[in-house]
């Protein structure tokens, strides 16, 4: 029998179970898919020559994370690269926004192309960052309220501005950028950073979402693992089989047993029981766990109402190429970036979100797109690029605004015919980018679900990343903790706080709350025995009356 079982081997249950082995605990992480990883996984499917990341890519927020950092997984093999600039927004008339590693690269970009004014009031926002630095991603990575971290954080707030930045956390990005900059760059910069939640340029707080992304890719870049996203994973299981746990894929689980209030372990399709002295993980999506793997028999009436207005973040449609030679920019720094953001304008943008927003499926798709053989030599040939690109799109069409009647069944022509759009879209900045494609690969949302069931209906984040489903309210209002209404259950997924993204704080703020849980227990159940057994050891009590 295991001390803890892990339901799934994403980033963050494989960071649970580092943590829980280092606590001496004997962990099993149970995967449902034939290899580990999640959503951070590699393979050379669309091109033997061309590696590709089928999901995520760049991992600023892996790089910056106290739990991932402190598991030392460079013993363990992981290398990081880097592009030689971070990110790139090409504009239509040539310019280009670029994001550099270190804040005077950036500005340097930014008053050549848009002008002195524009780069002073990014060195103001970078001063910003710098002054919260590192009290804010502190605060964010530990589990809701944040004591300690929380206590730090409001002082150094209160010195950057107090009030002022305060406001500044609120702001949608289309303001910041009216109040901020007199061209155009900076703005897109961010607001292409806040769009890779679901956050509208108009929506609250999505100026310091793609602040926070922007300022981690000048402070950390936005790194790749050498070899491949699928790198970090083997990093993080190597890592954890050093310390004695063990990942057993094919190994769905359909039930976690609860009796009497309490998880006692878990059942897997295959018929099997697995029994959980003290914990069991979950690493799934919060509505695949709650009423699902877990019965509403066991769950207070009030999760399935919460449940019932759990809200997911967009949908994804993503193309992988392989190409014979580097991307044709029409705007010559976007060569060396990781990252290249594709749309026209901050109305484009905007357009883009409100359209997805109002289940319309984009005419013009904003796309990020990596050029990963730029950030990472060894993807594919030299000379060539391992490359894809993604968008959103709506989790239901209503309609769709481009010529193809697209409806969202997602079979071969609707597939096909979105992966053409998003061509066409990077074509508008790169005249010739077609004629470089040697293979494509296409995933639309079902193809997402069925290589990773947590990405439901093609959602990336775990649910959606507006501030009416984050801190005590994510998953649900009241929690924002992993602890869950079962006892020794606790929710270790990006559906928890602090949400999305490869930073692994959902699966250690997990494994902490269960070590916790347990030390508390033993302290109750044994504190007691002890003494009883001290009292016998030492003979009858003295008497001090
Ligand atoms: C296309 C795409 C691009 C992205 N790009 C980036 C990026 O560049 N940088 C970044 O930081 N983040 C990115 N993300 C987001 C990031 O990948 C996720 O937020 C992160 O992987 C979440 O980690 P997780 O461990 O919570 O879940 P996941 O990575 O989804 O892993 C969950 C695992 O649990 C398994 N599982 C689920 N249910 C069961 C079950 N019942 N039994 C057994 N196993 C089960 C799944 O098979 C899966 O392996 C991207 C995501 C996608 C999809």
């Amino acid at each position: 029998m295991s001390d803890a079982i892990v339901i799934g081997a994403g980033p963050n249950g494989l960071v649970a179970a580092n943590i829980l082995a280092d606590a001496g605990w004997q962990v099993d992480v149970l995967e449902g898919r034939p290899e580990p990883g999640g959503a951070v996984r590699s393979d050379r499917a669309v091109h033997a020559d061309y590696l590709h990341d089928v999901f995520s890519s760049f991992y600023p927020l892996a790089v910056a994370s106290p739990a991932i950092g402190a598991l030392g997984l460079g013993e363990h093999g992981l290398r990081w690269s880097h592009a030689p600039t971070v990110l790139a927004h090409p504009l239509p008339d040539g310019r280009c926004a670029t994001l550099h590693r270190g804040t005077a690269a950036t500005c340097a970009g930014l008053d050549s192309a848009f002008g002195g004014a524009d780069a002073e009031a990014w060195q103001r926002l970078s001063q910003l960052w710098d002054d919260l630095d590192p009290h804010l991603l502190r605060t964010l990575f530990t589990p809701f309220p944040p004591v300690r971290a929380g206590v730090a954080m409001a002082a150094r707030l209160r010195a950057a501005g107090g009030l002022r930045a305060l406001r500044f956390m609120t702001l949608p990005v289309r303001r910041l950028a009216q109040e901020e900059f007199t061209g155009p760059g900076a703005g897109l910069l961010l607001a292409g950073c806040a769009l890779h939640a679901d956050l509208l340029p108009e929506g609250v707080g999505s100026a310091a979402f793609g602040w926070l992304m922007a300022m981690l890719g000048q402070q950390v870049g936005w790194p790749v693992p050498v070899g491949g996203a699928a790198a970090l994973t083997g990093a993080l299981v190597r890592r954890l089989a050093a310390v004695g746990g063990r990942v057993h894929c094919n190994t769905e689980v359909v039930e976690v047993v609860v009796r009497g209030g309490r998880a006692l372990g878990v059942r897997t399709a295959d018929g099997q029981a697995y029994r959980a002295r003290r914990a069991v993980l979950a690493d799934v999506a919060a509505p695949a766990l709650y009423g699902s793997l877990v019965g509403w028999e066991h769950l207070p009436p009030r999760m399935r109402a919460d449940l019932h207005r759990f809200q997911w973040d967009f949908s994804t449609v993503k193309v992988d190429w392989a190409l014979d030679g580097a991307v044709p920019w029409a705007a010559p720094a976007a060569a060396g970036a990781g990252t290249v953001h594709l749309g026209a304008d901050l109305d484009e943008l905007s357009d883009y979100a409100l359209q997805l927003s109002t289940g319309r499926l984009p005419r013009h798709p904003f796309a990020l797109l990596g050029q990963m053989t730029t950030a990472d030599p060894s993807r594919s040939p030299a000379g060539t690029e391992s490359a894809w690109a993604y968008t959103h799109v709506p989790q239901v069409i209503k309609d769709d605004l481009g010529p193809d009647g697209i409806t969202g069944t997602w079979d071969t022509r609707e597939a096909e015919a979105m992966a053409n759009r998003i061509e066409s879209q990077v074509e508008r900045f790169a005249p010739g980018f077609k004629d470089r494609i040697v293979a494509r690969r296409v995933l639309t949302p079902p193809v997402f679900e069925a290589w990773n069931p947590n990405l439901v209906g093609g959602a990336i984040n775990g649910g959606t990343t507006a501030p009416h489903q984050q801190l005590v309210f994510r998953p649900v209002p009241g929690t924002g903790r992993p602890e869950t209404p079962v006892a020794g259950l606790y929710l270790a997924s990006s559906s928890a706080h602090p949400g999305g993204g490869v930073h692994g704080a959902c699966g250690a703020n997990a494994a902490r709350a269960a070590l916790r849980s347990h030390r508390l227990l033993a302290g109750r159940v044994l504190a007691p025995g002890l003494a009883a057994a001290q009292r016998l050891l030492s003979g009858p009590a003295e008497r001090h009356d």
